[in-house]
Formats: structure tokens, C-alpha cells, sequence
């Protein structure tokens, strides 16, 4: 039995043709119910949805064999007993600095609202700046303008999000794409089956 670990929204919709393609299929009944555990049309293959954050947990515990996450989760998950095994390309955007103006940076400490506390941490501390990470779990952008922050640090796709919220794209911290994660254990216990399927999906990118 192998357990796939994938959660829903952008990634799943784009990983789910990737999956088609190497011959793994999920029902639409399935995708459209309320089950956590989805059968597949193998019978060897279960497919858990779970939130986007908890992929990397699941998958370190040994509860999913393989998982498909997000870099920019990846790094915040620290990936501790896990091995990232292929850049599937999708769900592409870059995780930036941003702010209400260029010279957002202080002589002080710079407080910074994300969700990234880690990279953020990890990409002040490497420039020198002091900062105060403010800790949010969404609508990033309100801080700025609400004075909760002098600047952010967020996925950005488009931009718009940011336009829209008066807010400029300034640093570029790290380009961010879905990778396919695999349990260090599950990797030697069911090496050749979870092989066969990385170079599967592989041959289809
Ligand atoms: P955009 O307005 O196109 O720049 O998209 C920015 C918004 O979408 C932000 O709230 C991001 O958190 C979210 N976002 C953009 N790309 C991704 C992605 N690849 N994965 C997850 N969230 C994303």
C-alpha cells in the first residue's frame, strides 16, 4: 500500500493531470466528496487531502509515503525525515518582500508580518537587518497599511494581490514551485515501487 499525500486547492488541480498522466486517476466522485482518504483506480494507491502545511508532517511520520508540497512550505517545515525527490514545476510564484514603499527598512528593528516566519528570519538575519517577525496565518498585506508592519514577506504570482492592497513586490527571496517529497523510511522499504512512480511522473513533466 502506498499513501499519497496532496492538499486542495492550486496544487492538487495541477498535480492531479500530472498523476492522470502516469496512470494514477481519482474519481471526481471522490474528489467532490467529503472523504479525507481517496480511493484511486489502483487499489494499492491512497490519496489523502489534507492542508497544505501539514503535508511535510504527514509525510515525515511515515503517515503518506509521498507527498507534493509547496518549497515554500518545505522550508518552513524545515524538511527533517524526508527527502525531496523531484521539481514538478507547477504552482510556480516567488516568495518576496514587500512594502508600501522601497525604503521600507529601518535603522531599527523592522517588523515584518508573514506566515514565513523561517525564511523571513532566515533573510533578514543574512542581510544584517534586525526584525521582529509578526506571525499571521493570512491577508498578509492588510499589515503595512494598517501600521501592524513595515513590510511583509508573502508568496507573489501576479502581483495583484499586492497592487490591490497598495503594496510594490521589492525583494526577491526565493523562487517557490511544487516539489514530490517521499518518507526517508518509505524510501528504503518501497524503493523500487516509489521509483517506478517519481519516474513516472517524471517522464511526463
Ligand atoms: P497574486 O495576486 O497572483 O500575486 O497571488 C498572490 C496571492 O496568492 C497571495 O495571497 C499568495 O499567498 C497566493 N499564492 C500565489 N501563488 C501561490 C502558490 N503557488 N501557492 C500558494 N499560494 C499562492
Amino acid at each position: 500500500m502506498l499513501t499519497i499525500a496532496l492538499s486542495k486547492g492550486r496544487i492538487l488541480e495541477q498535480t492531479l493531470p500530472l498523476l492522470k498522466k502516469a496512470g494514477l486517476e481519482i474519481a471526481d466522485e471522490e474528489l467532490n466528496s467529503r472523504k479525507l482518504i481517496l480511493d484511486t483506480n489502483l487499489e494499492d494507491i491512497k490519496v489523502i487531502i489534507i492542508r497544505a502545511t501539514d503535508v511535510p508532517v504527514f509525510v515525515q511520520h511515515g503517515a503518506a509515503d509521498i507527498g507534493i508540497a509547496g518549497k515554500d512550505v518545505l522550508l518552513e517545515h524545515g524538511a527533517n525525515g524526508l527527502f525531496e525527490m523531484l521539481d514538478l514545476g507547477i504552482a510556480k510564484c516567488k516568495l518576496m518582500v514587500a512594502a508600501k514603499s522601497p525604503d521600507y527598512q529601518q535603522t531599527g528593528v523592522l517588523k515584518v508580518a508573514t506566515k514565513y516566519v523561517k525564511s523571513a528570519k532566515q533573510y533578514f538575519e543574512k542581510k544584517g537587518q534586525p526584525c521582529e517577525i509578526i506571525k499571521l496565518y493570512g491577508a498578509m498585506e492588510l499589515a503595512p497599511v494598517v501600521g501592524l508592519s513595515h513590510c511583509i514577506v508573502d508568496l507573489v504570482d501576479t502581483g495583484n494581490t499586492l497592487k490591490a492592497n497598495g503594496l510594490i513586490p521589492l525583494d526577491h527571496i526565493v523562487d517557490i514551485s511544487s516539489r514530490l517529497v517521499v518518507n526517508s523510511a518509505s524510501f528504503k522499504t518501497k524503493n523500487t515501487v516509489i521509483k517506478a512512480w517519481i519516474k513516472a511522473i517524471e517522464k511526463n513533466l
